[in-house]
């Protein structure tokens, strides 16, 4: 269930439900998403669905994966410059934006998540991420700003220093959730010269946002 005709049946999925260009789709067919996976799971990697990577925390859906990427994207259709991703999970999102990006900070805040993705993502030759040990949420002025920022983990609000460290003419997505916490929707922001603008997008369904490292 590892097999071409496994993730060509995921990336025919794709095309129909989700927000996806073909350069992403076949960025998403050439990852290896099992690879990110306990082999215990990687039956199920080519499925549309969120699996458990553990510490409770879950590997993006493909669906949603295409859909931030394209975004991303459709802001810069040449490819950007520097890419801050937060919730770096088993690295899976990484990986595909990565193939569009010169250079991916990602931030993870439990550790033994961010030495798994760290190395998983060396082994597979992926060399232009920088994997941080730290609270995401806090940003990373270090290597800001950046032309796109993608956060993996729902907030009830975006934080000002992420908008901060956007580049005028940047992007950012990132789950919110709503006032009762029983709706998320992908948010997304473009910064501007003049302020920022603000689009609800999908439903979307994400781990909560934490503080601090563990
Ligand atoms: N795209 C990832 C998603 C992982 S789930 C993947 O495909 O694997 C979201 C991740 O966000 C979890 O690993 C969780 O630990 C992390 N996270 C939650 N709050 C965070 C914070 N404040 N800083 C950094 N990472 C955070």
């Amino acid at each position: 269930m590892t097999s071409l005709r496994a993730r060509k049946r995921l990336i025919d999925q794709l095309r129909q439900m989700a927000v996806a260009n073909n350069e992403v789709l076949d960025v998403i067919l050439s990852v290896p998403r099992h690879a990110f996976l306990e082999e215990a799971l990687a039956s199920h990697a080519y499925d549309n669905a969120a699996l458990p990577i553990g510490h409770g925390q879950t590997i993006s859906q493909p669906s949603t994966v295409a859909s931030m990427t394209t975004r991303l994207l459709e802001k810069f259709p040449n490819g950007l410059d520097k890419v801050l991703e937060i919730g770096t999970g088993c690295g899976y999102q990484t990986a595909i934006i990565a193939a569009f990006t010169k250079q991916v900070i990602s931030i993870e805040r439990i550790k033994q998540l961010h030495y798994a993705a760290r190395d998983r993502l060396y082994d597979l030759k992926i060399r232009n991420i920088k994997c941080l040990y730290a609270d995401g949420f806090l940003g990373c002025e270090q290597y800001a700003p950046y032309d796109g920022i993608l956060a993996a983990a729902v907030s009830d609000d975006v934080p000002e220093i992420l908008i901060d460290q956007l580049i005028v003419g940047g992007r950012l997505l990132m789950p919110v959730a709503n006032e009762s916490n029983q709706t998320q929707h992908l948010i997304m922001i473009d910064k501007t010269s003049t302020g920022i603008k603000q689009q609800r997008l999908d439903v979307v369904a994400f781990v909560p946002r934490q503080s601090g490292i563990t």
